[in-house]
């Protein structure tokens, strides 16, 4: 899923759980949650080169700051506090580590060697929300419709 639902999600929950601790979890929590539902680019990942991943990833920061942007803007009363951005971090947190684990998988060196057994059995989680709990994927038009459905939905959440 697109790292602009997590983060909106995040916003949503840092809105309500002003502990940041607290926040930080519940966004990660919610990233693995959103994961789960069916969003029409999972069986696309494993194929995609690093360079692509490089070009998506910077589109959908794009779109991430432009988000936040728009409610700075047009949300009334709307200002981003430290519980929302904890819980932005903990949002993102599972697709960074991905990114982390699978821009490290050639290092031969031993400190990226620990790092990616530390990082893979969460990566193995993540991989098992995406591909294991709902063994469906929609085509990426469904998906796209669903995400800013979710967004829509979060916007007037917040
Ligand atoms: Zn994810």
């Amino acid at each position: 899923m697109f790292l602009t639902v997590h983060t909106t999600a995040a916003i949503a929950i840092g809105a309500q759980i002003t502990n940041p601790a607290g926040a930080f979890l519940a966004g990660l929590v919610s990233h693995y949650i959103l994961d789960v539902i069916p969003h029409g680019d999972e069986t696309k990942w494993p194929n995609v080169t690093n360079g692509q991943l490089a070009k998506l990833a910077l589109f959908d920061h794009m779109a991430l700051v432009i988000n936040l942007s728009a409610l700075l803007v047009l949300k009334p009363g709307f200002d981003l506090t430290a519980p929302m951005a904890l819980a932005i971090l903990g949002s993102v947190a599972p697709d960074y580590l991905m990114a982390l684990y699978r821009l490290t998988t050639s290092y031969t060196a031993l400190f990226w060697q620990k790092l990616q057994k530390i990082i893979g059995p969460l990566e193995k989680f993540h991989h098992l929300i995406h591909f294991h709990i709902i063994k469906y994927d929609p085509p990426f038009w469904v998906g796209a419709i669903l995400q800013a459905t979710i967004m829509a939905a979060l916007w007037i959440l917040i």
